[in-house]
């Protein structure tokens, strides 16, 4: 038995129907929800695991949803959008939601997106974000002493790829959206220099990753951002 709850925040009844059903199947725990204020109350009164957020809802914004939420819950939050909702997918993100899928989704990314995010949390809850070191495949980070290994090789990184290796790995199952990581690395009056986060990409990923054209650690999301993905 998957003992994961999910809340389910979805005003369209057919794709909600969707959702459950194959929660059901897989032995997910589930709540629902059909508008924005009923995420929010639901949120603080059943806690759930994971919640899944559309974003079109009838009454408040499901990025208001988000902030709301936030301001007291960390809780992950994959939101589901529309294809023609692509800048809110990224406002969404950058409101502190973890991930996204995109409408019309399959059952199969549905389930992995949630694995990926039980993954996140799981490590969440092995490390400890405070923890001084992180371990992720052959990847080691000890915050304290300020240097990062992969397997007995210390890497040798700049100050400013080190601090994007870090925020990175900070937020390993995280969607981070280009100006997220723009204004945590180089502050905000870089916020739209996504060409310099390429390049700074470019070279890490050449120190992480033994395919740099097939990246093991750090996947690309197309006109989004950046993600580190557990390694197992
Ligand atoms: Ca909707």
């Amino acid at each position: 038995m998957n003992k994961f709850q999910i809340l389910v925040v979805e005003d369209d009844a057919p794709v909600r129907n969707l959702i459950t059903t194959t929660l059901r199947a897989n032995n997910y725990r589930f709540i629902t929800a059909g508008s924005g204020e009923s995420a929010v109350s639901e949120t603080a009164s059943h806690n759930p695991d994971i919640i899944l957020l559309d974003l079109g809802l009838p009454d408040i914004d499901g990025v208001e949803v988000i902030r709301r939420i936030r301001s007291w819950s960390n809780v992950p939050i994959i939101v589901i959008s529309a294809r023609s909702e692509d800048s809110d997918k990224i406002d969404a993100l950058d409101a502190g939601a973890d991930d996204y899928l995109t409408k019309p989704f399959s059952v199969d990314e549905l389930l992995a997106r949630l694995r990926v995010t039980q993954r996140r949390i799981a490590l969440m809850q092995s490390i400890g974000n405070e923890q001084a070191i992180y371990q992720n495949g052959a990847l080691k980070i000890d915050y304290s002493a300020g240097c990062a290994w992969m397997g007995e090789e210390e890497l040798r990184m700049t100050p400013m790829e080190y601090k994007l290796l870090c925020l990175l790995a900070r937020n390993t199952g995280r969607v981070l959206t280009h100006k997220f990581i723009l204004q945590n690395v180089w502050g905000s009056s870089w916020e739209n220099d996504v060409g310099t986060l390429r390049v700074f990409m470019a070279t890490l990923r050449k120190k992480l990753e033994t395919a740099p054209g097939s990246p093991q650690y750090i996947q690309t999301h197309i006109g989004v951002g950046y993600r580190m993905q557990k390694v197992e």
